[in-house]
C-alpha cells in the first residue's frame, strides 16, 4: 500500500524479500522515496509507483534483508587493524599504539566503514569510547575518536548509523567507581542527528573472560581462584556492590549500560543491580549484558522479565571454547553459551562479531551460531531466528525497532542485497553467498560490481 499519486525514487524487484517481522513475512519487491521504504510487496504492486524519475532495480531472484546491524563492533580498533583480526590474520602488530594521531584515528574509522558496507552493515554499536581510554594502550578509544564520530557525523560521512557507548575506565581492564560515577554524571549523549550517531550510555567491564580465568564466578577454576569484578573494592561483596552504585546512578540517569560480564557470577550480580534499578526507578532502558558465556540457565527469567538484552558471540565461543574448557577441572565446567535456552525464552539477544576479536562478518557469526543451536528446529525458521539477531532485535536494542531493523513500509531503506536466497543454502551455506549491494537509506554505499572489496 502506498499513497496515491506517489512516485517512488526506487524500486528493486523480482527479489526474494526477507521482511524480517515477527510474522516472517516475504515479499519480491520494495519501493523507496526520500530514503524511507514506502511499499513493500509483489512486483505488480509496485507498478503504481514507477515514474519516469523512477531507478528500477531487477534483483533477477537475488534476496534483500534489512541492512546489518552488529551489536558490538570496535570500529575504531577495526579499522586500525583491519585486515588482520586478533583471532584470524597473519599476527598481529608488535606492542605499541596502533594511531596515535587524530589523522589515522579518522583514517581508522574510515577504513573499517568501508569494510562494514561491503559486508552489508548498515548500523553497529562501538562499544566503549572515552576518557577512560585516553591513555589506554591502542591508542583507539580515547574521547578523541568520539569528537572525530561527531566530525564525521557533521559532515555526513557516516556509512552506518552508529551507536555508541561511554566508557570511564580502560576496555578490557579496570575502572574506579568514582570516574564511573563521575562520568556518569557529566555524560553529554547529545548529538545533532541521533539516527546517524547516537550516544546511548555506557559501557562497563565487570570482569575477564574464562580462558584466562578472570571471569568472575559462582565455583572454581582448576587452580581454585573463582575471577573477581573489575571494580575497585575491598572483597567480593564490595566490588558487587559499586557495580550494584553505577547500575543505579545509569538508570537514574536514563542511560543504556552494556555490561561485559562473562562469569555466571558477574552475569547474577549485574542483573540483580538492574532488577534493583529497575523497582527504585522503572524505566524501559534495555540493559545488556555482553558475551554472557556462563549464562546460568536459572537466571534467564530474570533476564527476560526485567526487558534486559544481551549479545553474544558465536564466532568466538567456537574459537575459544576448547581453551575455555581448559580453565576447569574435568567434569566441572559450567554450560556455556545456552543459545537454544534464549531462545526457548524469548530473550531479545542478539548476535555480533566483537570485531576486530573476529572479522566482521555476519555469515560466518551465523554459520557459527547454527552450530551452537544444533539441529533441533526447522533449518529455514532456524535462520530466519538467527537473521533476526542481526538485524530486527538490535534494532530493538537501539530503541530503533520503529524506524529500522526491518523491511516495513516507513523504515529507513538500509537494505543489503545478497547473491543468493540464504534460505535456499541454509545457515551453513552463508559463507558463500556474496553481498552484492549495500544501501543506506535508500542511498548505495556499496557495489560489489564498480568497488569490490574482498568479503
Ligand atoms: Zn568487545
Amino acid at each position: 500500500m502506498a499513497e496515491n499519486g506517489l512516485i517512488a525514487d526506487l524500486v528493486l524487484r523480482g527479489g526474494r524479500v526477507h521482511v524480517l517481522d515477527a510474522e516472517d513475512t516475504r515479499a519480491t519487491a520494495v519501493a523507496v522515496t526520500d530514503g524511507r521504504i514506502v511499499a513493500v510487496g509483489a512486483d505488480t504492486d509496485m507498478t503504481p509507483l514507477i515514474g519516469v524519475g523512477t531507478e528500477v532495480v531487477e534483483l533477477d531472484g537475488r534476496a534483500l534483508l534489512p541492512g546489518i546491524n552488529d551489536a558490538h563492533l570496535h570500529a575504531s580498533w577495526l579499522g586500525a587493524l583491519w585486515p588482520q583480526t586478533v583471532f584470524g590474520g597473519p599476527q598481529l602488530p608488535a606492542d605499541g599504539p596502533l594511531s596515535t594521531t587524530r589523522e589515522q584515528r579518522r583514517e581508522a574509522l574510515l577504513r573499517a566503514a568501508e569494510v562494514m558496507s561491503s559486508l552489508g552493515i548498515t548500523s553497529y554499536t562501538e562499544p566503549g569510547i572515552g576518557t577512560g581510554e585516553d591513555d589506554g594502550p591502542t591508542g583507539c578509544f580515547g574521547s578523541e575518536v568520539l569528537e572525530i564520530y561527531r566530525e564525521l557525523a557533521d559532515e555526513g560521512a557516516l556509512r552506518q548509523r552508529v551507536t555508541l557507548l561511554l566508557l570511564f575506565g580502560l576496555l578490557d581492564g579496570a575502572a574506579s567507581t568514582t570516574d564511573v560515577l563521575d562520568g556518569i554524571a557529566a555524560a553529554d549523549t547529545a548529538t545533532a542527528d541521533p539516527r546517524s550517531l547516537r550516544i546511548a550510555g555506557l559501557k562497563v567491564f565487570a570482569d575477564g573472560i574464562p580462558p584466562m580465568r578472570s571471569a568472575y564466578i559462582h565455583g572454581t577454576y582448576v587452580d581454585g581462584s573463582h575471577g573477581e569484578l573489575l571494580l575497585d573494592g575491598a572483597d567480593d561483596r564490595e566490588r558487587e556492590r559499586r557495580l550494584h552504585e553505577i547500575v543505579l546512578a545509569a538508570q537514574r540517569a536514563g542511560l543504556q549500560i552494556a555490561v561485559h560480564a562473562t562469569g555466571d557470577r558477574a552475569i547474577d550480580v549485574f542483573v540483580q543491580a538492574v532488577g534493583a534499578a529497575q523497582d527504585e526507578h522503572p524505566a524501559d532502558l534495555r540493559h545488556y549484558l555482553v558475551h554472557a558465556d556462563l549464562l546460568r540457565d536459572e537466571t534467564i527469567p530474570a533476564l527476560v522479565r526485567q526487558g534486559m538484552g544481551a549479545t553474544l558471540q558465536a564466532g568466538i565461543a567456537a574459537f575459544t571454547a576448547e581453551w575455555a574448557g581448559s580453565a576447569f577441572a574435568d567434569d566441572d565446567g559450567p554450560a556455556m553459551w545456552p543459545l537454544e535456552h534464549l531462545v526457548r525464552a524469548g530473550a531479545p539477544f542478539t548476535l555480533s562479531s566483537d570485531a576486530p576479536v573476529m572479522a566482521p562478518d555476519w555469515r560466518a557469526e551465523l554459520a557459527a551460531a547454527d552450530r551452537l543451536l544444533g539441529a533441533a528446529s526447522d533449518p529455514v525458521a532456524r535462520l530466519h531466528e538467527l537473521l533476526r539477531r542481526i538485524t530486527a532485535v538490535p534494532a530493538w536494542q537501539d530503541h530503533a525497532e520503529d524506524w529500522k531493523g526491518t523491511v516495513e513500509v516507513g523504515k529507513v531503506a538500509d537494505l543489503v542485497v545478497l547473491s543468493e536466497d540464504p534460505d535456499e543454502v541454509g545457515a551453513q551455506g552463508l559463507p558463500g553467498i556474496l553481498i552484492e549491494r549495500t544501501y543506506l537509506g535508500g542511498a548505495v554505499v556499496y557495489d560489489a560490481a564498480t568497488a569490490p572489496v574482498a568479503n
